[in-house]
């Protein structure tokens, strides 16, 4: 027997599930793809994050006390290789890509100007730049900086190689000269699947493209994440002015993007924006469009049309135009930016873990869970699933989620190697799970209304 929980994705779902896991006083191994831990929520999880300590109502942990975390292991640039053996006793491989800068990094900052390779920064929805050696946040998980290997100058097939910043580093902190992989292997008693899921550029139609202030909800909501590129307002990016008007175009109002949409609305009502307006291609019955209406907080509208065009203007504003259901017209309306909701689906490479977990897929391509009343179990026994890895979950799901999960995976452990005063990062180890908080009354009430639609129509 042992006294460790796998966790695969160190993104909010399989760092609860860690917390859960290490608040008994269990050892939890994280697992993460990305060069640094929390995901789409890491700047969230930071001591300077703006957003205090909770999301949506849902408490966020922070990456100090997660580092702190004795009972909490993390593999940044890895990859789970194998699981063998039954519940209580897996062996599992971990595969972890190298780094390229050591601990002694003191994030000083001399190599990035002098890396002349340019890169859009996917941790910034690609709205900002970053270089081939960067860190993706002012405080991250690791903290030291980390090199993107796939487009440094020093990778072959290069015939110019570069040292530009190993020349600048005062703390011999840049290795080339190391393993490009390194497998680790640890025991055990249950793995818990936590990857998230994906937001796609499927939205880019729509006029994406034609203007920098037509966005994705991805994009816009690391617009509003703090330390996001303009400190989390809503700012245009072809001139950072704040808007006046933004229209959210929702052409597949799946639970997720409607709470998506919801929780971004109710951040730019926030902020001052006077005009909001949402697109909806779904058309409600006549005698609900009203009462719907009335629900909404003030400034905010629903139309209810196909999308005909999306165009720039001299003045810089954007021109809409749709197809209104309930008349013959096509109103054009002047917006200041536009967001278009962001495709959702598995996260990349789920297929690879679910062959390497051998667990079973669904048909939407996300982890089966095959016991309608067990919905973190999957078809491997001793392997679970949380979060956005089953499916797009919001926040407050995947918390819940993430608790069953380690609660699941917990009973495969033997509980005299547990550790007695086990540091509990970011939970009261005293207290049960908290359920989340509910949604702010703004964001609730733009949600009502918008499954009320749904349901009307
Ligand atoms: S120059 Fe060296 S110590 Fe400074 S941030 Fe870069 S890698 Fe870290
Ligand atoms: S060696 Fe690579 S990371 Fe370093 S400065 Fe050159 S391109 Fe950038």
């Amino acid at each position: 027997m042992t006294d460790s929980i796998l966790i695969v994705g160190g993104g909010f779902a399989g760092l609860t599930a860690a917390i859960e896991c290490a608040s008994t006083g269990a050892r939890a191994i994280v697992v993460e793809r990305d060069a640094v831990v929390g995901g789409r929520l890491a700047a969230a999880m930071t001591q300077e994050s703006s957003v205090g300590d909770s999301v949506d109502g849902v408490t966020i942990p922070k990456l100090s006390a997660l580092a702190d975390a004795e009972n909490i292991e993390i593999f940044t640039l890895s990859n789970l290789q194998s699981i063998d053996g039954r519940p209580g006793n897996f062996s599992v491989e971990i595969r972890e890509r190298a780094r390229f800068v050591t601990d002694a990094c003191t994030l000083c900052n001399h190599c990035r100007p002098v890396c002349p390779v340019v890169r859009p920064n996917e941790h910034d929805a690609g709205l900002s730049y970053r270089k081939a050696i960067y860190t993706p946040l002012a405080e991250s998980l690791p903290q030291e900086f980390v090199i993107d290997i796939e487009s440094c100058l020093n990778t072959p097939p290069n015939y110019l190689p570069c040292n530009r910043c190993t020349e600048v580093c005062d703390d011999d902190a840049i290795h080339f000269d190391v393993a490009l992989d390194q497998l680790h292997q640890r025991q055990v008693g249950a793995v818990v699947l936590a990857t998230g899921f994906a937001t796609f550029d499927g939205a880019r139609h729509h006029g994406y493209g034609t203007h920098p202030d037509v966005v994705t909800a991805a994009e816009m909501e690391r617009l509003l994440t703090a330390p996001g590129p303009t400190g989390g307002f809503a700012a245009k990016p072809s001139n950072e002015d704040y808007p006046n008007s933004v229209l959210y175009i929702v052409d597949d109002p799946t639970p997720f993007a409607v709470y998506t949409a919801a929780s971004q609305i109710e951040r730019l009502i926030a902020q001052d924006v006077s005009r909001i307006a949402l697109l909806v291609t779904n058309q409600p019955r006549n005698d609900m469009r009203a009462a719907l209406q009335q629900q909404l907080p003030s400034g905010l509208t629903i139309n209810y049309g196909i999308l005909k065009k999306v165009e720039a203007r001299a003045d810089d504003s954007i021109t809409v135009s749709y197809a209104d259901f309930s008349s013959s017209r096509i109103p054009e309306e002047q917006y200041d930016m536009v967001v278009l909701n962001s495709a959702v689906g598995p996260a990349r490479s789920l297929d690879e873990l679910a062959q390497v977990a051998d667990v079973e897929l669904s048909e939407t391509g996300y982890i089966a869970t095959p016991d309608a009343t067990n919905p973190h179990t999957t078809s491997r026994p001793g392997v679970y699933v949380a979060g956005g890895a089953e499916g797009p979950t919001t926040l407050a799901e995947t918390a819940v989620h993430a608790q069953a999960a380690a609660a699941a995976a917990l009973a495969h452990i033997d509980e005299r190697l547990l550790i007695g005063d086990a540091v509990v990062p970011g939970r009261d180890a005293a207290a049960p799970a908290a359920p989340p908080d509910s949604a702010s009354d703004v964001q609730a009430r733009i949600e009502r209304a918008l499954y009320a639609m749904l349901d009307s129509a």
